[in-house]
């Protein structure tokens, strides 16, 4: 691997490498940047550790750069940032860690560049590359971080068990390095892995989340999934996801695995959408599975509600695991409580009122609600899915007509309440959201068009039937 190339045509390397010969301390970029520039990731974040004080040399790289004053210190951590054109910079003075059991926050002394690496997570990150004189771009892979990368493996340089329980958030990460670059995890690592898994406790649900989060977002997301749950991870801290696993036999009647069909489910959702959050609608749309699974003699298992128990288990899962409260929530709630709502309308026999209704409880979201519809179509029979996915192209079009005819996407009442209220001499009152309710429902049933000259003539009728007088003009 030619680092000198990497480091001759980029000038912030030489600009880190004067500065350091002028403090006259050892520098090395090391870690993230160094693995995905050898596997062909190009990155713009770039660790710098030297043997004295980052915050010194970060400065006079800063310095030079005529960027005096624009480094952010992290006096805590002993760390400097600097942003130089496209990249940023973080510097660090080399440290040996010690920790205790209680905490991811470790005592920090001073150390050499071997004791740094040997607190890094992975043989993977701990490599460094020279930016000094006698040995400038010469690779310093002590753990053998190459014939990894080769090998596609994930190791803990040190005895796993102790690089684990030191800091638990490790564990995370090697779930989330194996399925980001498609790797192993090592046997011994991974018997660590399930050994420690109890030590998670120690770690906040935001970084879990924050590290689950990445994991969603690979390509892939089952290949990670399928680790967290075998390294018992996954049990630390979703348990209900885990509930979902297995299947039972009573009297001839078993039911589908649903953590392995969440994970298909999810899997399919990735190929089309990178949204974070319809990929958790994937995660989350049978997770009241369990919870309302029963079986009946004839019938075999069922499920009855288990969308809309799903979509109220939604904001106490996202709670708990530090998601956020917002309309990303509750979008991840609606598409919960819609999911078997489409695949309804297969049906020959559908009517414009039911599609009328999906498109007015969709709204906006619809189509992100049909990819989860199709991607929660799966069998082992091809055929049977390829049949579905035609059926649902059929129902598609159809909701295209009903929209284009009536508009009711996205609603707006063809009378508003002041409308309705001056008509009739009406205070804001029960009767005003009945006549607007009962108007909607007649659009959405097909009784009247979605316009506003056939909705006045409603309003007129019901309010007639309410025994209400319009006010004379
Ligand atoms: P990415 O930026 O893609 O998440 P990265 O490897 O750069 O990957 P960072 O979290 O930016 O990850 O950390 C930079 C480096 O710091 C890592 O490569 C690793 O050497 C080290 N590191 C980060 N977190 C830990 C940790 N919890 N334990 C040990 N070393 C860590
Ligand atoms: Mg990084």
């Amino acid at each position: 691997m030619d680092f000198l190339k990497l480091l001759n045509n980029n000038s912030i390397f030489q600009d880190i490498h004067s500065a350091a010969q002028e403090l006259n301390v050892k520098t090395f970029v090391i870690g993230g940047f160094v693995r995905d520039y050898i596997l062909g990731r190009p990155s713009k974040d770039i660790d710098v550790v030297c043997l004295g004080s980052g915050i010194e040399l970060a400065e006079l790289v800063a310095l030079k750069l005529g960027k005096e004053g624009k480094v952010t210190v992290f006096k805590n951590f002993g760390t400097a940032m600097l942003q130089a054109g496209e990249w940023e910079v973080e510097f660090v003075g080399a440290r040996k860690e010690s920790y205790n059991r209680d905490s991811r926050k470790p005592v920090v002394e001073d150390g050499s560049l071997e004791d740094d690496q040997n607190r890094r997570d992975f043989t993977i990150n701990a490599m460094a590359v020279s930016l000094n004189k006698d040995d400038y771009g010469q690779l310093v892979d002590p753990f053998g971080g190459v014939k990894d990368l080769k090998r596609k493996v994930i190791r803990t340089p040190l005895d796993p068990k102790v690089t684990f329980s030191d800091d638990p958030l490790r564990m995370m990460r090697a779930v989330r390095f194996a399925a980001q670059l498609n790797f192993d995890i090592t046997p011994d690592t991974f018997d660590a892995l399930i050994e420690q898994a109890g030590r998670l406790k120690i770690v906040s649900a935001e970084r879990i989340a924050d590290e689950l989060n990445k994991i969603i977002m690979t390509n892939k997301p089952s290949y990670g999934f399928k680790l967290l749950y075998h390294a018992r991870l996954l049990h630390q801290f979703f348990p209900e996801m885990v509930a979902l696993q297995g299947v039972e036999e009573r009297e001839g009647h078993t039911h589908k695995d649903n953590f392995y069909h969440t994970l298909e489910v999810l899997d399919n959702v990735a190929e089309v959408s990178d949204d974070l959050w319809l990929r958790w609608a994937a995660i989350l749309h049978d997770i009241a599975k369990p919870p309302t699974k029963r079986f009946h003699k004839k019938a075999g298992w069922t499920f009855h509600g288990h969308e809309d128990k799903g979509a109220r288990m939604v904001p106490g899962i996202f709670r708990r695991l530090k998601l956020p409260m917002d309309h990303k929530m509750k979008f991840v709630e609606k598409l919960v409580r819609l999911h078997l709502r489409p695949i309804a309308l297969v049906k020959e026999t559908v009517t414009d009122s039911a599609l009328r209704r999906l498109l007015f409880d969709a709204g906006d979201d619809l189509d992100a609600l049909m990819k989860l519809c199709r991607a929660d179509i799966t069998s082992k029979n091809d055929n049977k899915v390829q049949r579905y996915l035609r059926n649902f192209d059929k129902v598609e079009r159809k909701i295209e007509e009903v929209e284009e005819k009536d508009h009711v996407r996205n609603f707006q009442p063809p009378v508003s309440g002041e409308e309705i209220m001056e008509a009739f001499n009406l205070k804001p009152s029960r009767e005003v959201g009945v006549i607007k309710e009962e108007i909607k429902e007649a659009i959405l049933e097909g009784k009247i068009r979605n316009n506003r000259e056939e909705a006045w003539q409603y309003m007129l009728e019901v309010a007639g039937k309410m025994g209400l007088e319009a006010e004379k003009k």
